[in-house]
């Protein structure tokens, strides 16, 4: 079996349905291992006012030569009528092997590395969240990347669930809200309870994107969530909102979470009309490379555990093997996270993808501590309580973050996450107070 990367790539018609029939079909072809998010990205090249692109990379595992391979690309793509008339016209569906194994080749009708993979954000980008290793003999992909940059790219979705061929939502579409208030949303499965979990900040996403629905020109400052019940995947949401003061310069407001006609969650948020003053906060730490860093359900399954679903709606990349080398304490986390709304410039979505990892990464923190628990069961650490304060507002498409335990007792563990940007930029400091908890289900023994 070869392990290949396929890029996929749309701008005629319905660009979405074309990617799904192309993943959906590439799971006939092969084993659908991985996936990225799509990203809507700035044509390049090609003739002028072209349509903006949907692209994704997929790992695919397969049996084919490159050579069939190709020739069954090549009819997944005139399935969905695609023509070839100029170079880099617009297309229904573009099928390209990026790589096949190990292999070189050159001939005529096929040349694997593909040739233009350096030189394309629209192709790096996908590519490494896929697999942040990869590279040729002149560097590293995320090298690349980072040289390249990623501007006229924009994450639209979470990666591919590759247990079911499919995408799996967005945080943005996920936390979607309508009308003046109250507002309702669906806990949707792909950002559903399960251990591994981001769950929390799905919740805090909804306060968030309620409160910036009152007042849409401000940014979130302070943010405080109070986790009261567990709520079930797929459950209906209302939440209310209630200004408690406000002026021209900033807002308060109090924000309660009904599910199944109960509070689940309560959240104080204060939002400013304008971004504050630079803001002084510690250095980035010094951090192994995005290259070398490893998806965290690769250390997930390592461990004998089954990574939860968000994990792979998320997917941190983490060295938490590294101890703090400043101080050398064996307390201190890291990991690269992904801003799962990179490319949307809505203040609140930025904060809320910046909670990811503050109410996150206190789970491998309790997996690597409570090593004893039984191999094979699922850990989770719900989060019962957050909060956060917002420095900088942080647009990369990365964020490191550092997660230290301040305090473990029993089956409580308190623990503090900053988050920067990867150029450094301090972003937030969270503090969260967690369960940890080994069971069946996350919610066992709440
Ligand atoms: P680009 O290759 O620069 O992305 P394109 O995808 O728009 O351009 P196409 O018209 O789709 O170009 O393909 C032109 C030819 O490229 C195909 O007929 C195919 O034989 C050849 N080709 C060479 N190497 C590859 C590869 N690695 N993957 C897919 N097609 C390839
Ligand atoms: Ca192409
Ligand atoms: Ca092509």
């Amino acid at each position: 079996m070869a392990t290949t990367y396929i890029a996929l790539g749309s701008n005629l018609g319905d660009r979405r349905s074309h990617l799904e029939h192309a993943l959906t079909r590439l799971a006939d072809v092969g084993r659908v291992e991985a996936g990225s998010p799509i990203y809507e990205t700035d044509p390049v090249g090609g003739p002028p006012d072209q349509p903006a692109y949907l692209n994704a990379v997929v790992r695919l595992g397969t049996e084919l030569t490159p050579d069939r391979l190709l020739l069954s690309l090549q009819d997944i793509e005139r399935e969905r009528g695609r023509t070839r008339e100029v170079r880099w016209e617009a297309r229904t569906l573009d099928l390209d092997i990026l790589r096949y194994g190990d292999l070189t080749l050159a001939s005529d009708g096929l040349v694997i590395p593909h040739p233009e993979i350096r030189n394309r954000a629209f192709v790096l980008a996908p590519m490494t969240d896929v697999e942040p290793g990869l590279g040729d003999g002149d560097g590293s992909y995320v090298q690349a990347l980072d040289e390249l940059g990623a501007a006229g790219l924009r994450r639209i979705s979470g990666p591919v669930d590759p247990a079911e061929s499919r995408w799996m939502m967005g945080l943005a579409d996920a936390v979607e809200l309508e009308g003046e208030g109250p507002f309702h949303v669906e806990a949707h499965r792909d950002w559903s309870n399960s251990s591994g979990d981001a769950f929390g900040a799905f919740l805090a996403a909804c306060a968030l994107a309620a409160a910036s629905r009152v007042h849409p020109g401000f940014r979130p400052s302070d943010f405080a969530y109070r986790f009261v019940h567990p709520v079930p995947p797929g459950a209906s949401l209302t939440i209310d909102v209630e200004e408690l003061r406000s002026s021209a310069a900033a807002s308060e407001l109090r924000i309660q979470v009904w599910c199944e006609g109960r509070v689940c969650g309560t959240s104080a948020v204060s939002l400013v009309s304008r971004p504050s003053d630079p803001v002084v906060g510690p250095p980035m730490p010094r951090v192994v490379g995005r290259d070398r860093a490893i998806p965290a359900y690769h250390l997930v399954e390592a461990a004998g555990r089954t990574p939860g679903r968000s994990l792979h709606s998320w997917t941190p990349l983490e060295r938490w093997d590294l101890p703090d080398l400043a101080s050398g304490s064996e307390d201190v986390l890291r990991a690269w996270s992904p801003n799962v709304t990179f490319g949307n410039d809505r203040p609140d979505l930025i904060a809320a993808s910046m909670l990811m990892p503050i109410d996150a990464l206190m789970w491998p923190a309790a997996l690597q501590r409570r090593g004893d628990l039984p191999f094979g069961s699922p850990i989770a650490t719900p989060t019962i309580d957050l909060t956060v304060r917002y420095a900088t507002m942080v647009s990369d498409p990365w964020y490191v973050a550092e997660a230290k335990i301040d305090h473990e007792a029993g089956r409580s563990m308190a623990g503090t996450v900053r988050v920067w940007g990867s150029d450094g930029s301090y972003g937030a400091v969270g503090h969260s107070l967690n369960l940890v908890l080994g069971g069946a289900s996350p919610t066992d023994g709440l």
